[in-house]
C-alpha cells in the first residue's frame, strides 16, 4: 500500500471515531424516551444535568485530543522526535524508552488540566469530590511512579522481543501480555489497591453476621478477612462494591461510602451480586476474552509493523519498532472502541445474571431498592440512548436492571 492510501486509511479511521462518538453524545444528550420506564418515579434531575455537564466536558476534550492528534500527525511531529532521541546515539531498546518517556510527559501536561477541572470542578459541583489537592497530588505520583516501573519494563521486554526473535515476536508479546495481566489481577488487590486507599477488616457485628450466614448457605470459602472495607470516602462520595484478585488473594471490597448509604439487607444483596459475578466465573471468562482481543491486536501489529510505507504515512522516515507500536496504537485506538462493544455486551449480560443470583438468593425487593439508591446516589442517567449503551456501557442502565429482577 502506498504511503497516500495508508494515511487517508488512518485519517478516516481516527475521524469515524470521533465522529461516531459525537453523535452518540448528541443523541444522548437530548434523548427523551417515549414510552417513560414506569419504575422511574424519582426525581432525577440532578442526574440529568449532571449528564450534560459531563457530555459537554467530554465533547471538549474529544474535540482537543482529535485536534492535536491530527496536527501532530500532518506537521509530522513524530519524526521530529525521533530524530532528537536517535541524536543520543543509545540502543534501539532504550531510545524506544526515552521515546515513549518524552511522549507520556506531553500526555500528561495536556491529560492533567481536564482531571483537575474534572475532579475540583464537575464532581465538585455536583457533591462528589471529597478529594483534597494532596491526595490527588499523591495519587498523581504514585501512578506515575508505577507507570514509570511497569510500563518500562513491559516496554522494554516487547522492544527486545521485537528486536531479537523477528517474525514470531508478536505471538511471544502475546504470551507475555496475558501473563502479566494475570500475575497484576493476582497482586491487584493485595498490593496495587492498598498503595491508593487502607482497606480494613469488616469489624464484628450484625452485618459481619449476616454476611459470614449467606456465604455459609452458598457454600462460598471465602475467609471474612478477605472482605474489606475501603475508604473511599476520602476522594468520593459515590458508593461502589466489587470482587477483585482470585486465588488465596481475593477480596471482596466494599466501600466506607455504600456501608453509609445502605441498609443492612441491601449490603447483602450487593454482596450476593458479587457472590454471583464468582459462582459463574465471569472474571476468568472475560480474562479470556481479553486476551483473544490482545490476540489478534498483536497480529495485526505484526503485519503493519513490517511496511514501511506505514511509516511514511505518518511522516517517520526511519523504521523502527518503537514507532511502529505507537503509529499502531493510534490507529487501533479507535478500533479497540468498536471491538469493545462485544466485551460491553457481554459485561452486560454477566451483571443481568449476577442481579438475577442475587434476587434468587436474598429477597429481591432489596436489590431493587439497593439499585435504586445507588442510581440516585450516583447521578446515573437513568433514560440513556441506547446507542450509547450498546457502545459504551459495562453495566446495564439502573432502571433496566431494576425491571428485569422484578421480571
Ligand atoms: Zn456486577
Amino acid at each position: 500500500m502506498q504511503p497516500n492510501t495508508y494515511l487517508i486509511i488512518i485519517l478516516v479511521i481516527i475521524a469515524t471515531e470521533f465522529l461516531v462518538n459525537l453523535v452518540v453524545s448528541l443523541l444522548d444528550f437530548y434523548y427523551k424516551p417515549t414510552t417513560q420506564n414506569p419504575s422511574i418515579k424519582k426525581d432525577y434531575t440532578k442526574s440529568k444535568r449532571y449528564l450534560r455537564t459531563n457530555i459537554k466536558f467530554g465533547l471538549l476534550k474529544a474535540s482537543v485530543d482529535f485536534i492535536t492528534i491530527l496536527v501532530i500527525i500532518l506537521i509530522g511531529a513524530f519524526n521530529t522526535l525521533d530524530l532528537f532521541v536517535r541524536g543520543f546515539g543509545l540502543g534501539p531498546i532504550l531510545t524506544g524508552i526515552l521515546f515513549f518517556g518524552i511522549l507520556c510527559a506531553i500526555l500528561f501536561i495536556v491529560e492533567t488540566p481536564f482531571s483537575i477541572y474534572k475532579t475540583f470542578r464537575i464532581e465538585k459541583k455536583y457533591g462528589f469530590n471529597t478529594t483534597t489537592k494532596k491526595i490527588f497530588l499523591m495519587d498523581l505520583l504514585k501512578s506515575m511512579a508505577g507507570w514509570i516501573i511497569i510500563g518500562g519494563i513491559g516496554l522494554a521486554i516487547v522492544l527486545i522481543f521485537f528486536e531479537k526473535i523477528g517474525n514470531l515476536a508478536w505471538l511471544y508479546c502475546w504470551i507475555f501480555l496475558t501473563l502479566l495481566q494475570i500475575f497484576t489481577m493476582f497482586i491487584y488487590p493485595v498490593f496495587i489497591l492498598p498503595i491508593f486507599n487502607k482497606l480494613k477488616i469488616l469489624t464484628d457485628g450484625p452485618l459481619k453476621e449476616a454476611i459470614k450466614e449467606y456465604l455459609e448457605t452458598q457454600a462460598i470459602n471465602i475467609k471474612m478477612d478477605n472482605i474489606r472495607i475501603m475508604d473511599s470516602s476520602k476522594r468520593t462520595n459515590k458508593s461502589n462494591a466489587f470482587l477483585a484478585g482470585f486465588g488465596r488473594n481475593k477480596r471482596l471490597v466494599l466501600s466506607d461510602t455504600l456501608l453509609k448509604n445502605h441498609t443492612q439487607d441491601e449490603i447483602l444483596a450487593i454482596v450476593a451480586h458479587e457472590i454471583g459475578h464468582l459462582k459463574m466465573n465471569h472474571l476468568p471468562k472475560k480474562l479470556v476474552l481479553y486476551s483473544i482481543e490482545s490476540f489478534l491486536m498483536l497480529y495485526l501489529l505484526s503485519l503493519v509493523i513490517q511496511s514501511s510505507n506505514f511509516f511514511f504515512a505518518f511522516g517517520v522516515q526511519t523504521t523502527s519498532v518503537y514507532i511502529g507500536l505507537l503509529l499502531f496504537a493510534i490507529i487501533y485506538i479507535p478500533i479497540a472502541f468498536f471491538f469493545s462493544t462485544l466485551t460491553n455486551y457481554t459485561s452486560r449480560r454477566y451483571e443481568y445474571n449476577a442481579d438475577k443470583f442475587s434476587a434468587e438468593t436474598t429477597p429481591s425487593k432489596d436489590m431493587v431498592s439497593a439499585l435504586d439508591k445507588l442510581g440516585l446516589h450516583n447521578l446515573t442517567n437513568p433514560t440513556p440512548h441506547p446507542l450509547k449503551v450498546f457502545l459504551t456501557y459495562s453495566h446495564p442502565p439502573i432502571q433496566d436492571r431494576i425491571a428485569r429482577i422484578k421480571g
